[in-house]
C-alpha cells in the first residue's frame, strides 16, 4: 500500500502556526488536507525545548488579539470556534520602560485609561492626548479588521473608514507629532515599535495603530504550557477534523504545469498530487529553488521579491537562573530598556553585529509561575537586529561572535538590575539569525516576513493581493504573508490562505 494517497484537496508545506491554522480551517470545511513538516514536531518557531530538565520558551513574549474569555478577540474566538483548547495566561502589565539616561522608569499597565494615567503621572497634561491617540488607534484597527475581509470601493472606504483613510499615508512619528506629545510621553508610548521592526519615522501609522490598540486595549497573553502548547493543540484538533500531518517530510519541489500547481515532491522522493498548495516556506525560497520546472517561475515573482525588503530577525538569549525573580531584583514580566528611545538611533545599531543596547527582556515566571521549579527564574533578553551583518561572519568566528554579543547583552541588563546575572546562569541558549534560518528555513533567518513601509503594509498588500498571485492554486501562509509580524498575524494569514482556496473552489463550482 502506498504511504500517501495519490491526490489531496490541499497540501500544506510546513506545520507551524500559519500552516496549522490553514489546515484547521480547511479540514473544518471538510477538505482533504495533508500537512508536510520537515521536523519531527509541529510549531516552527512557536516551540520550546528542554535543557537539563528545564523547559525553555523558544520565542513567545506575548500574543496579541487574544483578549479575556468574556471579551475574546479574533484569535481566541477562532480557537474557541474551532475547538482548540489552550490555557491562556494574561501578562500582568503592558510593559515597564527603563531609560536610565532619561531618568525614565515607568510601568505601563494595559487598558487605555491606565496607559493614559501612567503617561499623565510622569508627563502632566499629556494623558488626554493619549486617550485621543488610543481611540484613533482603535478606530483604525476596527477598520483594518473589516477591510481585510470585506473588499470595498474607494468611496465606501472614505465614507465608512475615514480615520483609516485619513492616517494611512502617514508614519507613526508624523501622527505622534501631530498630537503634540512631549518627548518623554513619546518615549513612554513607543517601546512596542521594535515588535513591528521599523523606526517610528518610517513605520506606517496603520501598523503602529493596530499594535497599540491591541496590546494596550486588551493586554497580551501567553500559553501556560509555553508556545508549543498552542502548536500541539492546533495540530491535534486539525487531525481530529481529518487533516493528515506527516513529520520528517521536507518538501523539495512544488510541481507546476501551465501556470497551475498540481502537487509536490518530497526529499524522500514521493510525488503527491493536490489541487492547491499552501506554502509556509518563504516566497524567496519557493521561487528561487522549489518551483518545478524552473520555466514555470513567473517573471513577475522575481520583480515582486526584488521590490520588497525583509524585516528583522532576532538575537535572543534565554536563561534559567538559580534564584527567584525577587532576589534577582526582577519585578516585571516585560521590560524595554536602552540608553535611548530615539528609534532611528537604535535602528542604526541594529544594522551591526552589536553591541545591541535596546533590549526586550521577559521574565516568564511573572506571568507563569509554573514555568520553572520553585527558586528559579526563566529570563530572556532579546534584540531584533537586521540579518545582513550576520552574513559577514565567517563560520570559524561564529561561536565567538555569538558568545560576545550574548555576554554584552547580559552585562547590559545586569547593570540595569544591579545584579550580575552571569553569576546565576544554570542553563543558557542563544538564538541568532542563523539558528532561525537553520531551524525553519526562513529566508535570511527572518521572523517577521517583509518589512512594513508606506508601499508595503497591510493596506497596500490587500490592494495588491491579486497582482501578487503568480501561480494558480499556490497560496502563501506565514510571517511573509499579508498580515505579517508575529504569531497572531501568522494565524490570520493561515486562515486567509484557506479562505482564498475555499472562495476559489466556490467560484469554480458556480462556473465562474
Ligand atoms: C526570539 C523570538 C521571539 C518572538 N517573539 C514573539 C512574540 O512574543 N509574539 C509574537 O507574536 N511573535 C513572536 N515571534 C515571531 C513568531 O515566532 C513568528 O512570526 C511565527 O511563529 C512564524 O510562524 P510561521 O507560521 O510563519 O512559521 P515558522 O515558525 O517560521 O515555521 C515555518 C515552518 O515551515 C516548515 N518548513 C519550511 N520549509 C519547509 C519545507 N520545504 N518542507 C517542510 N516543512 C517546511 C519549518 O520546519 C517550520 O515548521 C518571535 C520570534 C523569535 C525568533
Amino acid at each position: 500500500m502506498k504511504f500517501f494517497k495519490d491526490q489531496y484537496d490541499v497540501i500544506i508545506i510546513g506545520g507551524a502556526l500559519a500552516g496549522l491554522a490553514s489546515a484547521l480551517t480547511l479540514s473544518g470545511k471538510g477538505m482533504d488536507v495533508l500537512v508536510l513538516e520537515q521536523h519531527n514536531l509541529s510549531g516552527g518557531l512557536a516551540t520550546s525545548y528542554v535543557r537539563n530538565g528545564f523547559e525553555m520558551e523558544a520565542t513567545l513574549h506575548e500574543m496579541m488579539s487574544i483578549g479575556p474569555r468574556e471579551h475574546p478577540l479574533k484569535i481566541r474566538k477562532f480557537f474557541d470556534e474551532m475547538g482548540v483548547n489552550i490555557t491562556w495566561l494574561r501578562v500582568p502589565e503592558a510593559y515597564r520602560v527603563i531609560l536610565p539616561n532619561s531618568g525614565i522608569d515607568v510601568t505601563v499597565p494595559a487598558g487605555f485609561e491606565n496607559v493614559a494615567q501612567a503617561v499623565e503621572a510622569r508627563c502632566p497634561g499629556q494623558g488626554e492626548k493619549v486617550m485621543k491617540l488610543l481611540r484613533l488607534c482603535q478606530s483604525v484597527t476596527d477598520s483594518v479588521n473589516i477591510v481585510s475581509v470585506t473588499p470595498m470601493s474607494k468611496p465606501m472606504m472614505l465614507r465608512k473608514h475615514p480615520d483609516l483613510v485619513r492616517t494611512a499615508g502617514y508614519s507613526a512619528m508624523e501622527v505622534l507629532d501631530a498630537f503634540g506629545f512631549s518627548k518623554e510621553a513619546i518615549e513612554i508610548l513607543s517601546p512596542y515599535w521594535i515588535y513591528v521592526g521599523n523606526p517610528l519615522s518610517t513605520l506606517p501609522f496603520t501598523v503602529f495603530a493596530v499594535l497599540l490598540a491591541d496590546y494596550f486595549g486588551s493586554g497580551s497573553y501567553i500559553c501556560s504550557g509555553f508556545s508549543h502548547e498552542m502548536s500541539l493543540a492546533i495540530a491535534e484538533r486539525a487531525e481530529e477534523l481529518g487533516t493528515r500531518i506527516e513529520y520528517c517530510q521536507r518538501v523539495e519541489k512544488i510541481l507546476v504545469r501551465d501556470n497551475r500547481v498540481y502537487g509536490v515532491r518530497t526529499e524522500r522522493g514521493d510525488e503527491i498530487h493536490a489541487d492547491y498548495i499552501i506554502s509556509g516556506a518563504y516566497p524567496h525560497t519557493v521561487y528561487s529553488s522549489m518551483i518545478e520546472p524552473r520555466s514555470e517561475v513567473p517573471e513577475g515573482a522575481a520583480k515582486m521579491l526584488n521590490g520588497r525588503k525583509m524585516s528583522l530577525t532576532c538575537f535572543s538569549v534565554a536563561m534559567i537562573l538559580d534564584d527567584t525573580p525577587e532576589h534577582l531584583n526582577i519585578h516585571s514580566y516585560s521590560v524595554f530598556t536602552g540608553p535611548t528611545m530615539e528609534t532611528e538611533e537604535i535602528w542604526k545599531q541594529l544594522q551591526t553585529l552589536g553591541p545591541y543596547e535596546y533590549l526586550a527582556v521577559i521574565c516568564l515566571n511573572m506571568a507563569n509561575p509554573k514555568a520553572v521549579p520553585e527558586g528559579y527564574t526563566q529570563l530572556s533578553i532579546t534584540s531584533l537586529p537586521r540579518a545582513e551583518p550576520w552574513f559577514e561572519v565567517k563560520p570559524g568566528d561564529y561561536h565567538e561572535v555569538k558568545r560576545k554579543v550574548a555576554k554584552q547583552m547580559i552585562e547590559e541588563y545586569s547593570r540595569v538590575l544591579g545584579v550580575n546575572l552571569l553569576d546565576h546562569i544554570v542553563e543558557i541558549e542563544t538564538e541568532t539569525p542563523m539558528t532561525v534560518s537553520r531551524y525553519t528555513g526562513a529566508w535570511n533567518g527572518g521572523i517577521y516576513g517583509f518589512a512594513h513601509n508606506q508601499d508595503d503594509n497591510i493596506v497596500a498588500r490587500l490592494a495588491m493581493q491579486e497582482e501578487d498571485k503568480f501561480i494558480s492554486g499556490l497560496e502563501f501562509a506565514g510571517a511573509h504573508a499579508i498580515s505579517g509580524n508575529g504569531m497572531s498575524p501568522c494565524i490570520t494569514n493561515g486562515r486567509k490562505a484557506a479562505k482564498n482556496i475555499l472562495d476559489d473552489m466556490a467560484a469554480k463550482e458556480a462556473g465562474k
